[in-house]
């Protein structure tokens, strides 16, 4: 599978700030030496051995993930800022895929705030599947795109539109790719999925706040995490920040880490970045997140990057 990153920043979008633009450039030319600049080469050269966090972004659009499967299903999972990303994608490179399976692990507007913009959903010939195992979903989806808030509702919508509520335990197989789901502590509910296809796992586990629940290894927490391949996985807060924001649904980097350890997982995608964090910020936190892990003895090797906008990857 072709796992594809579209929107990775927690609670509300958040664009590059022009100060924080202004302050990149500044530090960029400050490191280059003239032979730096003697052609497009060596131009090129310098660019690329700038640090992540300087040249670029980890990005500002909120939760969106995309999967595609070997027989090129599209599943995404959470319809943040971030989707209108994945759409811009499929119009430049004249995607051909017209069925869209939507996992939504809940309904806070930051996983919701780009479906009023899906023009797909204005497509006669698409097929857009909603999942998630929340009951309502259908009645919250109409209520969300509705006038005042959306102009238009789903009566405008052309493409074929369906919902499949997940039961408890309940897999589902989509191009060849099973995705299964369970149960994330987090205000008002939250789900993670996983999807497997053959004998690798991809796990997006959005707004999830550790507890010591979740490293219990029971038969249900190893069947989903153990030894998975990837797992993107909510790490919004530094340890002190958990601290004091208990119960507010989201976990410390470094609670984050301790259960990759402990479920053997293999890499970790930081995600779900804080709004208030800028880009040196978050550079900081990958940097302790990594001498935290180096501390641990328990599990296996581990990987761990920030999950940045743009990013893809293979498993
Ligand atoms: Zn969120
Ligand atoms: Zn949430």
């Amino acid at each position: 599978m072709v796992v594809r990153l579209w929107g990775v920043r927690g609670s509300s979008p958040t664009p590059l700030a022009p100060e924080e633009l202004r302050s990149k450039f500044a530090a960029i030319l400050q490191r280059a030496k003239a032979s730096d600049l003697e052609n497009s080469e060596t131009r090129q050269r310098f660019l690329s051995r700038l640090p992540r966090g300087l040249f670029g972004t980890a990005g500002g659009n909120t939760a969106c993930i995309e999967v595609r499967t070997k027989q090129n299903a599209c599943i995404i999972l959470d319809t943040g800022t971030g989707l209108r990303e994945l759409e811009k994608r499929l119009k430049r490179e004249r995607d051909s895929v017209k069925e869209f399976h939507i996992f939504l692990s809940h309904f806070h507007y930051d996983h919701l705030l780009g479906l009023p913009y899906f023009n797909l959903l204005y497509d006669p010939t698409a097929t857009v599947i909603f999942y998630s195992p929340y009951p309502a979903m259908e009645r919250i989806l109409d209520e969300f795109m509705r006038a005042p808030y959306h102009p238009v509702g789903w009566d405008s919508f052309a493409a074929d539109i369906g919902f499949c509520v997940l039961a408890k335990n309940e897999k589902v197989t989509i191009g060849g790719a099973e995705v299964s789901w369970i149960r994330r502590n987090h205000p008002n509910g939250c789900a993670a999925y996983k999807v497997k296809e053959g004998n690798r796992s991809f796990i997006y586990s959005t707004d999830t706040e550790l507890t010591e629940k979740d490293f219990e290894r029971t038969e249900r927490n190893l069947a989903f995490f153990y030894e998975a391949d990837a797992i993107i996985l909510d790490a919004q807060y530094t340890l002190g920040e958990a601290i004091e924001k208990y119960n507010w649904g989201h976990s410390s980097y470094s609670l984050a880490v301790e259960f990759c350890r402990e479920f053997h997982i293999k890499k970790l995608y930081l995600y779900h970045h804080e709004p208030l964090n800028d880009d040196a910020d978050m550079e900081k936190i990958l940097r302790s997140a990594i001498l935290f892990d180096n501390r641990l003895e328990n599990g296996g090797p581990l990987e761990i990057d920030l999950a940045r906008e743009g990013h893809v990857f293979e498993l």
